[in-house]
């Protein structure tokens, strides 16, 4: 029969079903027109007289067929037509379409007979759609006992997902991956450059629905993909955490493929005589191919619900992070305010027989002198000096500890009138022009502990005036405020970070970390005016106080410049 054998094999297009004709398809299993070229008959009256609306005919078996449908049944060739609905899920999912080229009526029996088949094969969709790929499933299910293994043992969840390279591809049948965090991309396969993933990314950001975006034809949302098609037609991502940046990617190459459908299946339209356009059913049902391209495999259910359980995993993994984190903190605050009760009580109790071998030594200088040799003095003396300075030590520490216990006093403080009382302290033994003080603008008033701030102004300033031996000394008190902080490396929401930069002797690259160790001096015991090396560990103790942190950056024998910010970064 021609008409058969032109329309086996093809497809044909999801519109070729109009959405009215699909509801009447889940009301009713059977659809018969036994003769295309039937007289329909009109209704008498039109209007229901009661209720002077249409009546429904939806589940009336001799309703009248669109014309387009009839349209559509002639220009394909048959004459009489029946379908047998099959569904899903209370969803039409197809329709076991019958054709006739000569009118056919089929019997009640035959209809019932039919109707019981569109039921059963219903039945057994929903047992064929659970059990499809269960090899495929069983193997992603290994996989993801693979992953519980390694990002439980890992103390970071990266790290747990770069361990496991292929089976992250495996777990979607993907050809690449890309897992991204604020701070690097690692790729696994073949992936866009790392440039078009971090592009792709923020195009992608708005369209997650649910943490999840899906796609088989990149290009036909994100026109940019078109030049990595070849490798990234298809994208399957993850947003695992929104506020710390970290998603995972998949790509699947393009696959050109080419479909034969039963005619063109853009659906035409016809422009009638009065230009009005008009939907139509396509004339002809010859074979129609189309070439896809860009366009990868489609991602299969149990592949999607494969990463959303992974996410579940990796969320958990976070979560558990994020806790032992809490805990650590909370540990670390403990042991750290032990520490400072600790040096509060030692560094008490150390100075009261401090103070007597001071004095003790003053009264054997005093009575006994002349009994001793001018070496047996000179001893003496030493011990006063040495006295005198592990008494500086001591009261570093009392301090540096009562820091740590203080309640912060916050107030609206005006950092400008602060820093030049400071600058006026500092140099009132000095002669004004010692050093050339630049404060390049207005600093802004901020919510400190006034005697703190000042205190870390006041060190990082007479460091800046004592460790420089140039001719011509300067000194710049300023402040970065948004992106220009990020130069000076204090991360992309910062708050405001102030500086004090100087011309100075600078500090070599080794030392940057240790000198805001306690007690920590870079130079001889009294060189460049001598200190007891705790004035920066307070520096830092105050900005972490305030929720900020200090850092410095340096070129020897050029100068040095002190970071400081006064609030967290996530305050901003
Ligand atoms: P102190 O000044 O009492 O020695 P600090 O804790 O203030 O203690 O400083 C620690 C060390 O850091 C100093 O001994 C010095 O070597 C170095 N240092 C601090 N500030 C500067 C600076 N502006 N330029 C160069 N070196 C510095």
């Amino acid at each position: 029969m021609p008409t058969r054998k032109r329309l086996l094999g093809l497809r044909y297009p999801s519109s070729d079903i109009p959405q009215q004709a699909r509801h009447l398809y889940t009301l009713n299993w059977l659809r018969l027109i036994p003769d295309v070229s039937y007289q329909p008959v009109a209704l008498t009256p039109t209007n229901n007289p009661v209720t002077q609306q249409p009546l429904d005919l939806s589940l009336s078996v001799l309703r009248s067929v669109s014309p387009l449908h009839l349209e559509y049944l002639q220009n394909m060739g048959v004459t009489a037509s029946m379908s047998i609905s099959l569904m899903q899920d209370q969803k039409l999912w197809g329709l076991i379409a019958c054709h006739h080229l000569s009118p056919k009526y089929v019997s009640y029996n035959i209809r019932t007979v039919c109707e019981f088949i569109g039921q059963v094969m219903s039945a057994e969709l929903a047992n064929k759609v659970t059990n499809e790929d269960t090899a495929y499933k069983v193997q992603l299910k290994t996989l993801q006992a693979q992953f519980i293994e390694a990002l439980s043992q890992t103390e970071y969840f990266l790290d747990g997902m770069v361990q496991l390279e292929p089976e992250l591809l495996q777990l979607v049948n993907a050809t690449g991956a890309v897992i991204c965090s604020a701070s690097q991309c690692i790729c696994v396969g073949e992936t866009p450059a790392e440039a078009d993933v971090r592009a792709l990314l923020n195009w992608m950001k708005p369209h997650f629905h649910q943490s999840l975006f899906e796609t088989r034809s990149l290009s036909q949302n994100y026109p940019a993909a078109e030049s990595f098609k070849a490798i990234a037609s298809g994208v399957l991502a993850l947003e695992i955490s929104k506020v710390h940046h970290n998603y995972i990617l998949w790509f699947r190459p393009e696959v050109v493929q080419t479909v034969n459908w039963g005619g063109n299946p853009n659906k035409p339209v016809e422009v009638l005589a009065d230009n009005s356009l008009r939907m139509s059913p396509r004339r002809s049902f010859d074979l129609w191919q189309e070439t896809v391209r860009a366009s990868a495999l489609p991602w299969k259910p149990c592949e999607i619900e494969a990463v959303i359980e992974l996410r579940s995993l990796l969320v958990g993994v976070v979560l558990r992070q994020a806790d032992e984190l809490a805990l650590m903190n909370f540990e670390l605050q403990r042991s750290n305010e032990e520490l400072d009760s600790f040096a509060y009580i030692a560094s008490h109790d150390l100075k009261e027989p401090l103070r007597g071998i001071h004095n003790y030594a003053n009264f054997l200088m005093e009575d006994y002198a002349t009994a001793l040799d001018g070496d047996g003095v000179a001893k003496l003396q030493t011990m006063v000096r040495l006295t005198q300075r592990m008494e500086d030590l001591i009261n570093s520490l009392l301090h540096f500890s009562r820091l740590g216990r203080a309640e912060l006093m916050r107030q609206t403080v005006n950092l400008d009138e602060l820093v030049h009382q400071t600058i006026a302290t500092l140099t009132i033994a000095r002669p004004q022009n010692e050093v050339e003080f630049r404060i390049p603008r207005f600093l802004p008033e901020v919510k400190c502990d006034r005697a703190q701030v000042n205190e870390l102004f006041t060190n990082l300033i007479s460091n800046a005036i004592k460790y420089n031996n140039k001719a011509e000394k300067w000194i710049e008190i300023g402040y970065l405020a948004g992106q220009e902080g990020e130069i000076a490396g204090a991360g992309n929401v910062s708050p405001i970070t102030f500086y004090v930069g100087d011309n100075g002797i600078g500090i070599p690259p080794e030392h940057l970390d240790k000198i805001f160790q306690i007690f920590r001096r870079l130079h001889g015991r009294d060189d460049f005016g001598g200190g007891t090396g705790a004035g920066l560990t307070i520096a830092r103790k105050i900005a972490e106080r305030h929720g900020g942190r200090i850092w410095v950056k340096s070129i020897p024998a050029e100068g040095s410049t002190f970071y400081f910010t006064l609030a967290a970064e996530a305050d901003a």
